[in-house]
This record gives structure tokens, C-alpha cells and sequence, in this order.
């Protein structure tokens, strides 16, 4: 079993060259749930969303949202009505996802529940595990006001001071009972090269997830979301500078010292040696996801070093 943590983008890129390079019945992925938003009385999941569509094939890949070929005529006329709805766009067949999945949770589901409906509708065969039935909620405070993690970067584009970033319920919420069973039993746990702070954080923080993952026996190795000193894409390099995190791959290796046995940089990366005395492997390579091809070369790569 291979088990990858991830959020939407990043993460999402690897587990679709594994889809596609290895068998998906032994692909899982467990999902950031914190972006969760409710908009007009839906329960949204973008990060769920983003997996189920790309495990779908589905997955609008230049857009890096949404379904492919989709429309927006709820949308257009939703904000003509009420312009202020403008800021969060969903396609009309992104819509029904929404709908389905708040429906089902209304009728007493749980969002593990929900999603395993949903993938078994897409005649999927890897599992999509949300990292918690319960919510749990990102919000960035800019010292006065706090926004949730949507509005943060779809609305002000990331464009706000930030003293700290906030996980609400996170004391409260139970991690998935399947995701600790893939904890412990998968001999390759990937941390995705998703956002350390908002993507990969909610769920490293959920009680007793984090010591699990240090005890638990696989093999432990993240993928480097950032290349020199920036990320590929998103504000995960402006939310670790704010928080004091050197913004490099030293800096993710430092978020997961404890955790990770390798990680997984750019083949010039120069941080090899002080990433090497936090106790953590590095190897370097080609890590662009943009292609189908780059994502299968990672994924194929990852496999053949450290999946025997
Ligand atoms: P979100 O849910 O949309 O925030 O997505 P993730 O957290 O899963 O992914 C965002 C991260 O993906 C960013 O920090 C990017 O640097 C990283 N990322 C995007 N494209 C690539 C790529 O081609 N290669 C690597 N290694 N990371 C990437």
C-alpha cells in the first residue's frame, strides 16, 4: 500500500502520475479538509474535489480546479442577481458534486461516507480518504481580522499581512479511522509536495496523527513543493516567511524532521548537506509536475527507489 498525503494542487499532480504508473488499488490519498467552505448553503471541498476529478480523469488541469469543459451559467446568473457572490466561482457540473455531497451529509453521512459514494460513482479504485469527518477550518489572521483560508487566497489573492494562521476545531476533530489504518499499514507514506503550512499542517495536526506517522514502520518521504527559493505556485512561500520558516527545501525538511526518512529536491537544489544533518536522506531529481509525463517520471522514480 502507498499512502500520500495531500491538498489540491501539488499532491494531487503525484498521486495522478501514481494513478497512472501503478496499480490504484493500492494508491490512497488522504485529503486536507480544512479549505472546506460552506457557499450558499454548500458544503464545498476543493481539495476532495480537485482528487476525485484528476482520480476521474476529469480534472480541468490548466485551470487547476474544477471539471474539464465545464460551464458557468449557475454562476453568471447567481452574481447578476447578487454581484457580492462574485468572488468564489463554481462550474455547473462542479454544482452538482456540491449539492450531492451536502445533500448526503444533511441526511446523516459522514464525508468519509460521502466520498467513497462519490468515487464509487467514478468507478475509481484507489481510495480518496478525507483526513477527518469532523471540520476543521483554516483561517489566516491578519492581527485584526480573520479570514477564512478561501477568502484569503481566491478573494484577496494571498494580498494580507499574516500573524497567524488558525485551525479551527483542530483540539476537537478525530482523525479518520481509515487514515490511521493507512498509517499504519502502508510501507510507503508520501507527503505530498502540497502547501506544508495549509495543506499538509491540518492534518499533520490532528490529535495523535503526527506521533502515529513518526512510530508507524513505511517508509516516509516528502516532495519538495518548493524549487530554489519559491514555490512552484500558491502562497505557501508567503505563508512560511510569515510564520519565520526559511523558504527553501531546508524549510519544508525542517517542518517534517521528525517525521520523514527522505525528501525528495530539485536536482540543482544546493540545501543537500544542511538537509542532511536534521537526520533526513535527501534525494535529488526532476521534481516539475506539469506534464502527465513529469508526473509518471516522479512517481515511477519514488517506486523503483524506495517501493520494493
Ligand atoms: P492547494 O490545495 O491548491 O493549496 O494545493 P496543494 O497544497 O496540494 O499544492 C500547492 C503546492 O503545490 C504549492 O506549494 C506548489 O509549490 C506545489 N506545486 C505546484 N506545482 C508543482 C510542481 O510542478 N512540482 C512540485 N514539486 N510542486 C508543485
Amino acid at each position: 500500500m502507498i499512502t500520500i498525503l495531500s491538498g489540491g494542487t501539488g499532491g494531487r499532480r503525484l498521486f495522478e502520475g501514481f494513478l497512472s504508473v501503478h496499480s490504484p488499488k493500492e494508491i490512497n490519498v488522504i485529503a486536507n479538509t480544512a479549505d472546506d467552505i460552506e457557499i450558499y448553503g454548500l458544503h464545498i471541498s476543493p481539495d476532495l474535489d480537485s482528487l476525485l476529478y484528476a482520480a476521474a480523469g476529469i480534472i480541468d488541469d490548466e485551470r487547476g480546479w474544477g471539471i474539464k469543459g465545464d460551464t458557468f451559467n449557475f454562476h453568471s446568473m447567481i452574481t447578476k442577481i447578487v454581484p457580492t457572490y462574485s468572488w468564489f466561482n463554481i462550474g455547473d457540473k462542479d454544482l452538482a458534486i456540491h449539492i450531492i455531497r451536502t445533500n448526503l451529509l444533511r441526511s446523516g453521512m459522514t464525508l468519509s461516507q460521502v466520498t467513497a459514494f462519490l468515487t464509487n460513482k467514478f468507478n475509481l479504485d484507489c481510495s480518496i480518504v478525507p483526513m477527518s469527518d469532523d471540520r476543521v477550518t483554516t483561517y489566516i489572521f491578519d492581527g485584526v481580522v480573520k479570514r477564512h483560508f478561501q477568502e484569503f487566497w481566491v478573494l484577496y489573492r494571498a494580498e494580507m499581512p499574516i500573524k497567524a494562521v488558525i485551525f479551527d476545531n483542530i483540539e476537537h476533530a478525530k482523525p479518520n479511522e481509515k487514515a490511521l489504518d493507512l498509517i499504519i499499514s502502508s510501507k510507503l507514506i508520501i507527503i505530498g509536495p502540497s502547501n506544508p503550512i495549509t495543506s499538509i499542517n491540518p492534518i499533520l495536526s490532528l490529535k495523535g496523527f503526527r506521533n502515529l506517522l513518526v512510530d508507524s514502520e513505511g517508509i516516509k518521504v516528502a516532495v519538495s513543493p518548493i524549487i530554489g527559493n519559491a514555490p512552484f505556485s500558491g502562497p505557501a512561500g508567503k505563508l512560511m516567511q510569515s510564520l519565520g520558516l526559511e523558504v527553501s527545501s531546508f524549510g519544508v525538511a525542517q517542518i517534517y524532521k521528525d517525521i520523514i526518512n527522505y525528501i525528495i529536491v530539485d536536482e540543482n537544489d544546493p540545501n543537500v548537506d544542511r538537509i542532511k544533518e536534521l537526520g533526513i536522506e535527501v534525494i535529488r531529481t526532476n521534481i516539475y509536475l506539469k506534464t502527465l509525463e513529469d508526473r509518471q517520471r516522479l512517481a515511477r522514480f519514488i517506486l523503483e527507489k524506495l517501493y520494493h
